[in-house]
């Protein structure tokens, strides 16, 4: 809770020293729990915190990742208690960070904590990598990793930062989607126009950005960028069925969830499958205009549209940029100044599942839930675990403990109490696994 209290916002500049202060918490956190070497890593942007026990040379080394920075906390209107004044309500605690990922964090250092109550050390080797950008866009930490391979060779790598079904239907990532982010800015005439003096003759660039944005999109979901769909993935045969027969009812779960009575998008693909494989296009914000209150008849000099998409892990993110690229070009209307800048991107991943630190990580979510794990695609993005899939060549393993309703990224974020102490007891099973 004391941890939740530090509003570590990556992305807004104000909370650079809040960043950091989190990152020294964690720090000292980790120094009380008994590790001897623990760091602060500078870097170009927030820092990188790292801590390391080596046990015994015999025993493998996991590296473990997780995030201490958060998300932006607007709207705080329509949080019931205040982001950073963590509360306890009904079995949940509700603060920004909660679950994504400081209370998954914790719950791997209570783990470790237990062990060494009880033994003096932990099981197996630990190496800990905490990062302080993963909302946004994780270029520090990308950078390190590729340049720091032997400082983190490990065996496997953990990962907490993502969600399960349902509280009694554990799961494991089986693959995770990409992401690149977009930015359009249209330019019409050289400042803002009056529409009396102006209209039926001037470039409108909110128009525009519509037409582009509303012809790559279309009303089936369908993503118009043809070299996307012709390296689109084949599904395999198990998920499939899975998907069809939806035994989870995922489907009626996600529109309790979002508060629709609908889901919207490709109809012709299960809802899972739409999330964990195929690939997204969605409009994240638009500026332009006039958007205060009342009326005034400006026609926009400039408009700007934050655009994603996510995509299957087979796609090179710089050339679905590319594509993009040339796609946007088309669809430009003549009399506008069109560009598309890359904001930031990361790869996506298919979990290899035929090895030791899976096929444990399985056996110890049956064990603590009673119920084996399902094998997810994930429809988030971790770009670092696709980074340390690439450059340490180790299994990653992304066993996570939030649920579908925690509102990450969202008001009202919380983390399920027994889900700490479930994941907390199935990781400290999980690291006695590990052990020769
Ligand atoms: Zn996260």
């Amino acid at each position: 809770m004391e941890w939740l209290t530090i509003p570590s916002v990556s992305t807004l500049p104000e909370h650079n020293d809040d960043v950091r202060r989190a990152a020294v918490w964690i720090q000292n956190k980790l120094t009380a729990t008994g590790f001897h070497q623990t760091s602060i890593i500078e870097t170009a942007g927030h820092p990188l915190v790292y801590a390391e026990w080596m046990v015994d040379a015999t025993q493998p080394t996991l590296l473990i990742y997780g995030h201490y920075d958060v998300q932006p906390t607007d709207p705080l209107g329509l949080w019931q208690s205040p982001p950073f004044e963590p509360e306890i309500r009904e079995g949940n605690i509700y603060a920004r960070g909660a679950s994504d990922d400081k209370g998954q964090i914790m719950l791997v250092i209570a783990a470790l904590q237990a062990w060494i109550a009880v033994t003096g050390k932990p099981p197996v080797n630990i190496k800990i990598l905490l990062e302080g950008e993963e909302e946004a866009g994780g270029e520090a930490i990308a950078d390190y990793v590729s340049h720091n391979k032997e400082v983190l060779v490990a065996d496997a790598v953990l990962i907490c930062d993502t969600h399960m079904p349902s509280a009694s239907q554990p799961s494991l990532i089986a693959g995770l989607r990409g992401i690149l982010y977009t930015e359009l800015h249209i330019t019409g005439a050289k400042t803002d126009l009056h529409s009396g003096s102006y209209g039926g003759v001037a470039p409108n660039p909110i128009h525009a950005l519509c037409l582009i944005i509303s012809q790559i999109k279309t009303e089936d979901g369908t993503i118009h960028i043809p070299e996307l769909q012709a390296a689109l993935p084949t599904p395999l045969e198990t998920e499939k069925s899975f998907w069809k027969e939806d035994p989870l009812n995922i489907e009626k779960a996600l529109c309790e969830e979002m508060g629709v009575t609908d889901l919207v998008g490709e109809n012709d693909y299960p809802a899972l499958e739409r999330i964990g494989l195929r690939p997204t296009f969605e409009v994240h914000g638009i500026a332009g205009g006039f958007t205060g209150e009342g009326a005034k008849t400006v026609i926009p000099a400039k408009a700007t549209a934050k655009i994603s998409l996510r995509l299957p892990p087979n796609y090179n993110t710089n050339e679905v940029f590319s594509w993009l690229k040339k796609r946007v070009e088309q669809l430009s209307p003549q009399g506008y100044k069109v560009e598309l800048k890359n904001i930031h991107a990361g790869d996506g991943l298919i979990v290899d599942q035929d090895n030791h630190f899976f096929r444990e990580a399985a056996c110890a979510l049956e064990t603590a839930y009673n119920k084996p794990p399902v094998f997810l695609k994930e429809g988030g993005s971790i770009p670092i675990a696709a980074l340390f899939d690439k450059h340490l060549r180790t299994p990653v393993v992304l066993m996570g403990f939030a649920l579908p309703d925690d509102n990450i990224h969202a008001p009202n974020e919380k983390f399920n109490l027994q889900q700490f102490f479930m994941g907390m007891k199935t990781v400290a099973d999980y690291l006695g696994r590990l052990r020769k």
